[in-house]
């Protein structure tokens, strides 16, 4: 028998191999246990992996049982500590991934319902596999899993087109605080029986119910998906090149992304096997534009070459390449794909995940810019984003030959302030699509509404009254 009773439990629902504590000195938790920025090293009473959702339903139960918390983890890509345990020793991490079977694909409905434990990738190829596409697409992609795209309402490169992952979930399965299993996997289109039970969970970062599984929409593959390149001299021009594509490529626009320069450079530095086209070097801005058409690969080239065109004739663009091949089309993006990692080769900075309404993005871009200059001289603004969605990742990396550990921790709340308070002024989210977690937990009432922060407090109380699941994330416990 186990010391700890609820360890004891735990490994008598998961079995002992998949109970990892402290207690075993050769287990290193570390990877559970830190977060993907390494901005927090938590701790935890044990990491269980449960098999089933009866398993997870039986952890939960145990867990709520002896009181202790429960912290849901996915593939641990998240960006706002909030799938890691705290540092009391006393949480239970639940991983999901050995939760990852399809269960069913069903291609005349356009769905597949799937585990919460699958990695996103895996799940984009089996679609492939049946002709279908899954529209969501993000660089963590190959370690994220669908149950934490749910929790986050994760974004991507895609969201232009087909939405966030909100937009492409017709049915949940969910393990309640309680412990009870709520059975939603329905591929309906259509469902006024009330309450949308599955709105309250998507996006709620674990601190409502523990995802178990999900039908997801898929779409039609397209016949043809084409990239491009374009240099652009301002953002106000990307934000009319946006206009122009919206209205002469409407629904074929599946993507939209703007790259700073500073951003280019730091691919450049630490990824030069990558090699940037070499317009990059000589704009301020870069975007990359994607579209999928139903017809075929000359339709789209025509189409996007006449854009992109008329684009260069009207001045909103100075230079363009078009990939001529998926393989060329493949390494635009992920050029565009290892900002983030370059951008953490490049030493610790301050994120901003913000979303604004489009028009107001070259102003609020040009005043956040010369406040910041201002206040922090040398300053490196590693700025890149999905534009289309009016979101930028506009990041905040100290000067150049500044001690980054000292500036981060002397600036980093002084230029969240900056940033944000501009953010809201603007009328825009200090949170577009990583979500709340524990990292911005505090600063959220600054920006939000009391109401609104009193209706979600609410929510938490009635779902989860014991605190059991995330405790003290998205929202300061009262
Ligand atoms: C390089 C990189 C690029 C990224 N790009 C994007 C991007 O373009 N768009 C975007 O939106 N995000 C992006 N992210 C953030 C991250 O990948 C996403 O938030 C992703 O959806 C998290 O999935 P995960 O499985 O890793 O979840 P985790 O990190 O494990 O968990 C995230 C949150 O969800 C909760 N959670 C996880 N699984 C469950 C579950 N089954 N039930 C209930 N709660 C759960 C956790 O408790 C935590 O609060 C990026 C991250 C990296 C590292």
């Amino acid at each position: 028998m186990h010391k700890h009773p609820l360890i004891a439990e735990l490994i008598t629902i998961a079995g002992q191999a998949h109970v990892l504590t402290h207690d075993d000195p050769a287990t290193d938790l570390s990877a559970w246990e830190n977060d993907w920025r390494k901005r927090h090293q938590g701790r935890a009473l044990a990491v269980v992996r449960p098999a089933s959702t009866a398993q997870v339903a039986a952890v939960v139960k145990a867990c709520a049982a002896h009181h202790t918390s429960v912290v849901a983890q996915g593939g641990n890509t998240g960006l706002v500590v909030g799938s890691v345990p705290d540092n009391t020793g006393q949480q239970v991490v639940l991983s999901l991934t050995r939760m990852n079977r399809v269960r069913f694909t069903d291609p005349a409905n356009l769905t597949m319902t799937v585990e919460a434990g699958c990695i996103l990738q895996s799940l984009q190829e089996h679609a492939a596999r049946h002709g279908l596409l899954l529209p969501l697409s993000l660089a963590a992609e190959g370690s994220c899993t669908i149950g934490g795209n749910l929790a986050t309402n994760a974004g991507g490169t895609q969201v232009l087109r087909y939405g966030n992952t909100r937009d492409l979930c017709l049915g949940l399965e969910v393990v309640t605080a309680q412990g009870e299993v709520w059975d939603g996997l329905t591929g309906l289109r259509k469902d006024n029986t009330g309450y949308d039970l599955r709105h309250l969970f998507i996006g709620s970062e674990g601190t409502l119910g523990v995802i178990t599984a999900a039908t997801l929409k898929l779409a039609p593959q397209p016949a043809a998906t084409l990239t491009a390149l374009a240099a652009v001299p301002d953002m106000a021009s990307a934000v009319q090149l946006l206009q122009l594509a919206q209205t002469q490529l409407a629904s074929t626009l599946t993507g939209f992304e703007v790259m700073g320069r500073f951003a280019l450079s730091l691919v450049h530095r630490h990824y030069a096997h990558l090699h940037l086209p070499d317009l990059w070097a000589t704009t301020p801005w870069c975007v990359l534009l994607e579209i999928s058409d139903a017809e075929s690969e000359s339709h789209a080239r025509t189409m996007l070459e006449t854009a992109l065109g008329n684009a260069l004739e009207a001045g909103l663009i100075t230079d363009a390449v078009v990939a001529d091949s998926l393989a060329q089309a493949a390494a635009l993006w992920h050029i565009r794909e290892s900002i983030p990692l370059a951008q953490a080769q490049e030493g610790l900075n301050v994120k901003h995940d913000i979303s604004l309404p489009v028009s107001a993005i070259p102003a609020f871009v040009q005043e956040t810019d010369a406040l910041l200059a201002d206040h922090y001289p040398g300053i490196r603004l590693v700025n890149f984003g999905h534009l289309g969605d009016g979101n930028l990742h506009y990041n905040v990396q100290a000067p150049a030959d500044a001690d980054a550990a000292a500036f981060l921790r002397d600036a980093e709340h002084a230029v969240n302030t900056l940033v944000f308070d501009n953010v809201q002024r603007f009328g825009g989210s200090i949170s577009a699509e990583h979500g709340v977690g524990s990292l911005k937990a505090a600063t959220l009432p600054r920006y939000k509404s009391a109401v609104a922060l009193d209706l979600m407090a609410r929510i938490k109380h009635a779902l989860d009254p014991a605190h059991t699941l995330n405790p003290g994330r998205m929202l300061v416990r009262r």
